[in-house]
């Protein structure tokens, strides 16, 4: 009976007892979509050692915290995980139920999903409810990109998405708000398990991921070739940024597709975001208009990138890119 379930619940993913930026976003939607169905919102903890972060979870927005803190669940592991929530939404019926769409996120989602026979809307970026008819709207740009799709779970509970970090905001940290804990047991034994997580290797590249970089230097087409981008590597080693590009760069071959801005690559909202070389194209814009201060160089007065630009310099970037960092390097001395 769907009369059943009820309340909105937040997957609250920590690593090492650290809480991922995208669940605290999600407390922020989730908050939006609790208040409008007048229900709770809960987050849903699981570790080893980490039920001091409930307070940090309720002054982000959740009414209640379920916390299961098993030695078995310290770090990350599908099965474990998996058992762990679907014990809870079993007892407890959350008619929506949201996750990050992190590797971890997408790979619990999923899992879930399949156990407990429910629909899953991937990689969301928009999210509201049909109050009539306690639907969750789920909106996701899909067929490649060129529409976006409002997904809804007619006929089974909870209603679940993943949702794109950096898409939706945060609550303001309120340490006066307050909240219920509720602990619960779980029954896991490690001679259970099928994995064994044997070591965990960091990446240990200087360079902060595109997601979480404060400044991001990202270059477009317009820089030429190849070795014309090599500016752009340069420009971010000397101001210590992270290099992000466009569609075309990356199926150019000149990046991966992980530092791939846009519709169909990273959602980001750095402090500086330098586009250089770039038109500006709205499957672009779409990732990075968020940014606090936007530095366009083209050479192009008509592209659309300076539309959303902060300080816009029309010229060529390979004229202007060598002098920037000659610049910036006068400034360090
Ligand atoms: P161009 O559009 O070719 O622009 C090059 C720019 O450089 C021009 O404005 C030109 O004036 C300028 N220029 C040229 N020479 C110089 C110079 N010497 N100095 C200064 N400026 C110069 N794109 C993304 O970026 N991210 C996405 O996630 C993404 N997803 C997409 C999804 C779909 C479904 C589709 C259809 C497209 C998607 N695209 C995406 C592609 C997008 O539409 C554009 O084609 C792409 O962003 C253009 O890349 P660009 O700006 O590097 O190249």
């Amino acid at each position: 009976m769907f009369e059943d379930y009820r309340g909105v619940w937040v997957f609250i993913e920590q690593n090492e007892g650290e809480i991922e930026g995208v669940s605290l976003e999600l407390l922020g939607a989730g908050r939006k979509l609790a208040d409008k169905l007048s229900v709770p919102l809960s987050g849903v903890l699981l570790g080893h050692d980490v039920k001091g972060l409930c307070p940090e979870i309720i002054s982000y927005g959740a009414d209640q915290v379920f916390v299961v803190d098993h030695p078995v669940l310290k770090d990350y592991r599908t099965e474990s995980y998996m058992k762990g929530v679907i014990q809870l939404a079993e007892k407890f019926k959350p008619e929506i139920f949201l996750y990050g769409a992190t590797p971890n996120g997408k790979d619990l989602a999923s899992a879930v999903a399949t156990d407990l026979s429910t629909g899953l809307t991937a990689d969301t970026t928009m999210l509201d409810v049909d109050l009539d008819n306690r639907l969750l709207e789920a909106s996701r740009p899909a067929f490649g990109g060129n529409i976006m799709a409002t997904i809804l779970c007619k006929k089974h509970r909870p209603q679940m998405a993943t949702v794109r970090p950096k898409v939706m905001k945060a609550l303001e940290k309120d340490n006066s708000r307050v909240g219920k804990i509720i602990e619960e047991e779980i029954f896991l034994q490690e001679e259970d398990m099928r994995t064994k997580v044997l070591k965990i290797v960091k990446d240990i590249t200087k360079k902060a991921r595109l997601t979480d970089a404060h400044v991001v230097v990202a270059g477009g087409k317009g820089m030429g070739d190849l070795q014309g981008f090599q500016l752009i590597h340069e420009l971010a080693e000397t101001i210590g940024a992270t290099v992000g590009g466009t569609r075309d760069v990356v199926e150019a071959g000149w990046l991966p597709h992980e530092q791939q801005v846009g519709q169909t690559g990273e959602t980001i909202t750095p402090k500086i975001y330098f586009a250089i070389g770039i038109s500006g194209a709205i499957q672009h814009i779409v990732g990075m208009k968020n940014s606090e201060f936007i530095i366009a160089i083209n050479k192009d007065p008509n592209a659309p990138i300076f539309d959303v630009a902060t300080y816009g310099i029309v010229g060529d970037a390979i004229e202007i890119v060598p002098k920037l960092i000659e610049q910036f390097k006068v400034m360090q001395k």
